[in-house]
C-alpha cells in the first residue's frame, strides 16, 4: 500500500512547471493543429529521435504537411521509423499523450484517423487552458517566447508567466539599431550598451518570472570575465558592421551576461541558463554544453541565482557536483525526463543523497503545443513515481519522506524560489 500513495501523491498534485514553449491561447485556435501536429508536430522533440533513426526531412516535412487532410497516408511514411523511436523518452510522451487525450493504446493510421475529430474539439476556445490546467494539472507556468517580453495574448498572468530572454545579447548577434528602437535612445558606445541592458532588464522584470539564456546554441558556455578594453575594440567593430569572430563573440556575450547577472541579482530574478544537450540534429559541438564551463561565471556572481536548465545532460554529474558546492545554484529537470528518463531516474536518487533537496526542480516540458505538454507532465510524474519508489522500496525513504520530496520537486522549490502559483 506504501507505493499506492506515495503513487496517488503524484498523481493528483497541481505541478509548478518551470520551462515551456508554449505558443499563445489565441495562436493555438487559429493555427488548429490537427492529430498528427497534436502530437509530432511544432519544433516536437520526436522529430529528431525520427531524424537520428534514418527519417529524411523531405518524408518528415510530408508526414506533418497540414495541406494534406489523408492522415492515414502520412501515417505510413513515417511508420518504419517510428518503430525505431517507440521507446524512447520523446516517444514515450507522444504515447502518453495519444493514451490520455484520444485514448489511443497503439499509434496506427486507424487510431489517428478515429482521433481527429477529438482534435478538432481541443482546438475550441479554453481548451488550451483545459489541457494545461485541468489534463495536466498545472498550477502555474513559466513560458520563454524568446523575447524580452511576455507576448500579446498571452494567458492569465495568475498562471502563465514568462522569461526575459537575453540570449541575442550573450551570444553577441544582438541588433544595436533594434536595441536602440526599442529602449528609445541611441546606441554609439559600450556605456549606452550597458544602459540599454539595464533597461531591458529593469523596464520587462515586474511582469517576468526570470531571465533565460539558450547560448549554448551558438557558442561555448565557457566564460571569463573580459577585459574591459577588449570588450570597447568589439564592440566599435560590431558598430561598423564587421562580422564578428568566434572568440569576439564570446567576449562581447560574456561582458553582457556580466552586466546581466548584475542586475539579475539587484532585482532578485533568476538567470534560467540552457546547459548539456541539443533539440535538433546535425548541430552539437558537445564540447560546447558542458556546464562545468560556468564556474567562473557562477563563483563571480554570489548574489545572482543560476537556474541550470536540463540537468546538463550528459554531464549531469557536474551539476550534482556544482549545486552541492554553490548555494547559488538550482538544477531544473525540465525537458530532462524525456531526454534520457532511466538517467534522469537515476539523477534524482544520486541527487537526494548528496545534494540539499530545496534546490532541485522536478518538471518542464520544454513544449510548443499544449497537447503536447500533457504527455511530458504524464511521463514526469510516472517516472518520479518510479524513482521515489525504489527508494522507499530499497529503505532509504520512509513514504512520508518520499512524498515530502515529490510535493517539493514538482512544486514547493519553485514556489519558494519564484514565488506565485
Ligand atoms: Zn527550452
Amino acid at each position: 500500500m506504501t507505493k499506492q500513495t506515495l503513487a496517488n501523491h503524484i498523481a493528483q498534485m497541481p505541478i509548478y512547471d518551470t520551462h515551456e514553449h508554449l505558443i499563445t491561447p489565441a495562436e493555438y485556435v487559429a493555427s488548429a493543429p490537427d492529430i498528427i501536429a497534436a502530437l509530432f508536430g511544432l519544433n516536437a522533440y520526436i522529430q529528431h529521435d525520427l531524424i537520428s533513426a534514418g527519417c529524411s526531412y523531405t518524408t518528415l516535412a510530408a508526414f506533418l504537411d497540414p495541406a494534406n487532410p489523408d492522415i492515414a497516408a502520412r501515417w505510413h511514411l513515417i511508420a518504419p521509423y517510428w518503430a525505431d523511436c517507440q521507446h524512447t523518452g520523446y516517444a514515450e510522451a507522444v504515447r502518453l499523450s495519444a493514451s490520455i487525450l484520444y485514448s489511443i493504446d497503439t499509434l496506427s493510421a486507424a487510431a489517428l484517423v478515429a482521433a481527429q475529430p477529438r482534435q478538432q474539439a481541443y482546438t475550441q476556445p479554453g481548451q488550451y487552458q483545459y489541457l494545461l490546467e485541468q489534463v495536466a494539472n498545472l498550477a502555474t507556468i513559466q513560458i520563454d517566447a524568446f523575447t524580452w517580453e511576455a507576448p500579446a495574448g498571452a494567458g492569465d498572468s495568475r498562471v502563465y508567466q514568462y522569461d526575459i530572454n537575453v540570449c541575442n545579447m550573450v551570444n553577441g548577434s544582438i541588433d544595436f539599431v533594434e536595441l536602440a528602437t526599442d529602449v528609445g535612445f541611441a546606441i554609439t558606445n559600450l556605456a549606452d550598451y550597458a544602459r540599454a541592458i539595464q533597461h531591458v532588464i529593469t523596464y520587462n522584470a515586474p511582469q517576468a518570472c526570470a531571465i533565460k539564456t539558450q547560448h549554448a546554441y551558438n557558442r561555448t558556455l565557457a566564460w571569463q570575465l573580459p577585459d574591459e578594453a577588449a570588450v570597447v575594440s568589439v564592440f566599435e567593430k560590431k558598430m561598423r558592421g564587421a562580422h564578428l569572430g568566434e572568440l569576439e563573440a564570446c567576449r562581447i556575450g560574456d561582458w553582457a551576461l556580466d552586466q546581466v547577472a548584475r542586475h539579475a541579482a539587484t532585482l532578485k530574478l533568476p538567470i534560467k541558463i540552457h546547459t548539456g544537450h541539443f533539440a535538433g540534429n546535425r548541430t552539437m559541438p558537445i564540447d560546447w554544453v558542458r556546464p562545468g564551463q560556468l564556474s567562473a561565471l557562477i563563483k563571480q556572481h554570489p548574489d545572482t541565482t543560476f537556474v541550470l536548465m536540463h540537468i546538463g545532460y550528459p554531464y549531469q554529474h557536474e551539476l550534482l557536483s556544482m549545486a552541492k558546492h554553490y548555494a547559488n545554484v538550482y538544477v531544473d529537470l525540465c525537458w530532462a525526463w524525456s531526454i534520457n528518463p532511466r538517467a534522469s531516474s537515476e539523477f534524482v536518487r544520486q541527487w537526494i543523497h548528496s545534494v540539499p533537496i530545496n534546490k532541485l526542480f522536478g518538471f518542464g516540458g520544454d513544449a510548443f503545443l499544449p497537447t503536447q505538454t500533457v504527455g511530458f507532465a504524464a511521463q514526469t510524474r510516472q517516472w518520479l513515481t518510479r524513482t521515489l519508489s525504489a527508494e522507499v522500496a530499497e529503505g532509504y525513504l520512509s513514504e512520508a519522506e518520499a512524498i515530502q520530496i515529490a510535493q517539493q520537486l514538482l512544486h514547493d522549490n519553485q514556489h519558494r524560489l519564484f514565488g506565485q502559483g
